[in-house]
């Protein structure tokens, strides 16, 4: 293994797998901490956890024995992947986990990129944009776990990190490769360790990639993973897929504003059942009962908890956030579950914590990459008669849901 890669969830990871494996790059993402060697051949691993919510303690903690296991696989270059929208809180995960990863690999210069041209999401003046609206404005800061009050990465990330920040402004982005490094030398030399790099363009990244050649640890979106293959000597090509026939079940956990559009377009022209958050915490309704419902309602069922940011914010002010969220996470865990039994073959799922617990509560290993859905959303195909699509809560066109049954399979 080449490039050893820690994502801090499973959408996310998904993404950078499915950038790696376009641009060349033999790629398997695995569910947690694998617990045997990765097999030969495989030149990008992607260890999927589910820390970006979770105790910054434990975050960090699970995030160094990724590492552990990466380097035990020969990796000589290391990526930490988090959302292109930051997703983090004052205090952490991101800003932890990066701290600790650099220290445990020595590495002076880190790069801190969560450019997505793909989807919108742009560095520039060391600000994050979400198409034409800073992050603050984006919707973003009514995400329900990590609300994002601040477009301005170097102060974001100051708040959450030991080491001081810098930055690489797009002026010099756009100067190529060598300049990028002469400034992140300078940034290094000032007593900077994280460093912000703008860009905006897909060329930029590229850029960005070959200025990384010989950093040992690199962090962003998947984004800044587009210029690092070609490091490694591999070039662009189109994954092998075969289609998977077999019922389709639509999961929604997510509340992001592109998820709302989507659960909106489908049920116009779908079965679909609500989840209300609580139904679900005060146990009126079971997995099992929704599933059935469901499933006898027709093609391409959706079951979803999607709710407006006032709803979401109602449920908290009751229940609690975490709790809440808990409770429904468990609750399309249980359901996955179920429907496997059932004999369901292909799920989609919206909202990265949502897809993690499904993919846990399935005991998933690992995940082979397929063709792309949308920008960033890859078909996952888990075993022989399991595929996945696990969608990032802003990512997808409105019509996400039929696209991606598409894709899986006829
Ligand atoms: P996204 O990718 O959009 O961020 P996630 O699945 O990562 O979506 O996060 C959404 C979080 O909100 C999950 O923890 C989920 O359980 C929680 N959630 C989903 N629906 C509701 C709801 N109706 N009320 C409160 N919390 C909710």
């Amino acid at each position: 293994m080449k490039l050893g890669c820690i994502g801090d969830d499973f959408t996310g990871s998904s993404d950078l797998a499915n950038t790696l494996a376009k641009q060349g790059m033999r790629v398997v993402q695995y569910s947690g901490i694998p617990s045997r060697d990765a097999d030969a051949g495989v030149e990008a691993g992607v260890v999927s956890l589910k820390s970006r919510s979770i105790d910054p303690v434990e975050a960090v903690a699970q995030s160094l024995k990724a590492l552990e296991w990466l380097r035990a696989q020969g990796c000589s270059q290391f990526f930490f992947k988090y959302c292109s929208t930051f997703d983090s809180t004052p205090v952490g995960n991101i800003g932890p986990v990066a701290d600790a990863l650099a220290e445990a690999l020595g590495a002076d210069r880190v790069i801190v990129c969560p450019a997505f041209p793909g989807t919108g999401r742009s560095v520039f003046q060391g600000c994050l944009f979400v198409n034409d609206r800073l992050l603050n404005e984006s919707g973003m800061e009514n995400h329900p776990l990590t609300p994002m009050t601040d477009a301005d990465l170097r102060r974001w990330l100051a708040i959450q990190s030991t080491f001081p920040v810098g930055h690489v402004p797009a002026q010099v982005v756009f100067d190529g490769a060598g300049a990028i490094k002469g400034a992140l030398d300078a940034e290094h030399a000032a007593g900077k360790r994280h460093i912000v790099v703008d860009a905006i363009r897909d060329e930029d990244l590229m850029e960005i990639g070959d200025a990384a050649q010989d950093l040992k640890l690199i962090t962003g979106g998947s984004g800044v993973a587009l210029g690092l293959p070609r490091n490694f000597g591999c070039s662009p090509c189109t994954p092998d897929w075969q289609g998977q026939t077999g019922p389709v079940l639509v999961l929604s956990g997510s509340c992001s504003k592109a998820t709302r559009a989507q659960v909106a377009r489908h049920v116009t022209s779908h079965p679909a059942r609500e989840i209300l958050a609580e139904d679900v915490i005060e146990a009126r309704i079971t997995p099992a009962g929704m599933l059935e419902l469901a499933l006898g309602a027709g093609s391409l069922p959706l079951l979803y908890s999607s709710s407006d940011p006032d709803v979401v914010r109602a449920v908290q002010d009751r229940f609690g956030r975490e709790e809440a969220a808990n409770a429904i996470e468990n609750f399309f865990a249980d359901l996955a579950q179920c429907a496997v039994a059932a004999g369901v073959t292909r799920i989609i799922v919206a909202g990265g914590e949502t897809s993690g617990s499904v993919v846990e509560a399935l005991q998933i290993e690992d995940l082979t990459i397929g063709p792309e859905i949308d920008p960033g959303v890859p078909a996952l195909r888990a075993g022989p008669n399991l595929v996945f699509a696990l969608k990032s809560g802003n990512f997808g066109t409105e019509d996400f849901f039929s696209k991606a049954a598409g894709v899986l399979g006829p």
